[in-house]
């Protein structure tokens, strides 16, 4: 029998992924009974606002799954930590739905952006584990999803524009750490979560380079592509930059059709789309309604596109500026929406 209420642990909830998720729970009044706060020994005892009532956090260790009866598990704790704890969460019953890499292309578990292919969420019950997308897979395939089904993509050409926040707390606090010093000429930056100085500097590298060339992150681009539209035929090239700004990932997109189109309707398609918000007006006197850009994004729900235009060097060419908060969107809000699919159809 369907439940009213279902009780829901935050696995990394001390992160930027987890805040974010405990304030969208709230935020979107998700039927929680009781809610259990998880994350590294490191951070036990801290106190984080539920509805108004303290709640402490605790370290996760391996029988915690087993002593709580947990129906949904939001985890977020790091790739290493997931594929520790979640598969025994999942044994204990829990659905668990992870915003780590780490599950996102095995085969039997569904990886899912609730705009683009909310129908393999049934698949959950093969391991009662879901993945949830990549942040920049997930903001470029909400306004690609209704211009796939219309008119075919044929390939697509990407470069990424992302925010400090999407590698977490400490690199937030690594690019401000730089920029203060540096403007206060207190000596040599020391990176630590990026490559080199991230203040100043837009970094052609997130993650590790492979043998072909390619970062990781790059590559979960065109493999998560491929899995979510269930196409292995759209050609992608990807290139990943990290950007000296906090929250919010910009992304321009080139993609080329199958079929002809007028770009009105690309246009039209767009503002009919769900999650997306067009601001197109490049002529207006009113710099908010020209195109998005990072600040204006900030803290919102959807995924923003603007410079609609075509790509005047080939036949059925279009370019788009897509601009989303990495932390929401990208993460905290697409896994609060899959539970929510989840709760109104399957468990
Ligand atoms: P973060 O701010 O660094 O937070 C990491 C969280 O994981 C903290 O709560 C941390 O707890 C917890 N944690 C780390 N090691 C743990 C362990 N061994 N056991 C239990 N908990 C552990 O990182 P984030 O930005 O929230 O990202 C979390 C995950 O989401 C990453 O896998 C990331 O790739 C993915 N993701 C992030 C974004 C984004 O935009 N930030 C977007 C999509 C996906 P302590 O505080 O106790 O250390």
């Amino acid at each position: 029998m369907k439940k009213d209420k279902y009780n829901i642990a935050i696995l990394g909830a001390t992160g930027l992924v987890g805040r974010e998720m405990i304030e969208i729970l709230q935020e979107r009044e998700f039927p929680v009974n009781n809610l259990f706060l998880l994350a590294s020994e490191h951070s036990a005892g801290e106190l984080i606002q539920f509805r108004g009532t303290d709640y402490a956090v605790e370290p996760v260790s391996e029988d915690y799954f087993k002593l709580h009866n947990i129906d949904i598990v939001l985890s977020s704790p790091g790739a290493a930590a997931s594929s520790k704890y979640s598969p025994i969460a999942a044994k204990e019953g829990a659905v668990v739905i992870d915003n780590t890499s780490f599950f996102r292309m095995d085969k039997d578990i569904p990886l899912i952006v609730p705009e683009v292919n909310p129908e393999d969420i049934k698949y959950f019950s093969n391991k009662n584990i879901i993945a949830n997308p990549n942040c920049s897979t997930i903001q470029m395939l909400v306004p690609l999803k209704p211009i796939h089904d219309k008119y075919k993509i044929k390939r697509i050409v990407v470069s990424t524009y992302q925010s400090t926040s999407g590698a977490g707390k400490k690199a937030i606090d690594e690019l401000f750490y730089e920029t203060v010093d540096i403007l206060n000429s207190k000596g040599e930056a020391s990176p630590e979560k990026f490559p080199v100085q991230i203040a100043f500097n837009c970094i052609p590298q997130i993650d590790v380079f492979s043998e072909n060339g390619y970062t990781k992150e790059e590559i979960k681009m065109v493999d998560e592509t491929h899995k979510i539209f269930h196409d292995e035929n759209i050609g992608i090239c990807a290139t990943a930059v990290r950007v000296p700004v906090m929250f919010c990932h910009g992304e321009s997109i080139n993609i080329e059709t199958e079929n002809n189109f007028d770009i009105k309707d690309i246009q039209l398609l767009l503002s009919n789309a769900k999650g997306v918000k067009i601001i197109d007006d490049i002529f207006s006197d009113n710099a908010d309604e020209r195109y998005p850009y990072q600040t204006m994004v900030s803290g919102s729900d959807d995924v923003y596109v603007g410079r609609i235009r075509r790509d005047l060097s080939i036949k059925n060419g279009m370019n788009l500026w897509v601009v989303a908060d990495n932390v929401r969107k990208g993460a905290a809000l697409n896994a609060v929406q899959i539970a929510e699919i989840l709760i109104d159809n399957y468990i």
